[in-house]
């Protein structure tokens, strides 16, 4: 994947974030409900994983609740075990996606946070060196 895809990438992400509203019933719910079709690439009865369609590198895997928590900011606190098997799971998909040299964990919250779909969700993303501060 070339720099110059991933920038376009990253600023139609943007425009989508700065569209976005909280509310309503997303793509999410429906794949983790199996309403729509997904490339899961793990599954178990709180959360799923599957290849994010726009990725940001060459690794990038989304893990997504099956409980449909609006955004982190909107988790509770009896939502903690959760969270935390959610992270465990992205540590997983990262180890079989045999990202031995790093990867990074990133949970968009709201706008100006970058959040497009209002369904929270992990990314995993991995497979090159990543930048930091992040845009
Ligand atoms: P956010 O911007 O909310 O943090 O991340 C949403 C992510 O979901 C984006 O990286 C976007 O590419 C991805 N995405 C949006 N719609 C779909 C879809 O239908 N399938 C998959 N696999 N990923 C999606």
């Amino acid at each position: 994947m070339s720099v110059t895809c991933c920038r376009a990438n990253m600023a139609d992400e943007t425009a989508k974030a700065q569209l976005a509203q909280p509310g309503g019933d997303t793509i999410f719910g429906k794949i983790t409900r199996k309403e729509i079709p997904a490339k899961l690439i793990y599954e178990d009865d709180q959360c799923v994983a599957f290849p994010d369609i726009s990725p940001q590198a060459p690794t990038h895997i989304l893990v997504v609740p099956k409980k449909p928590i609006v955004q982190l900011s909107k988790a509770e606190d009896s939502d903690a075990a959760l969270l935390g098997h959610l992270l465990i799971v992205a540590k997983k998909c990262a180890e079989q996606a045999g990202l031995t040299k790093g990867y990074r964990i990133v949970i968009n919250d709201g706008p100006e946070g970058g959040q497009s779909v209002y369904h929270l969700h992990i990314h995993v993303l991995g497979g090159r060196g990543l930048q930091w501060p992040p845009g």
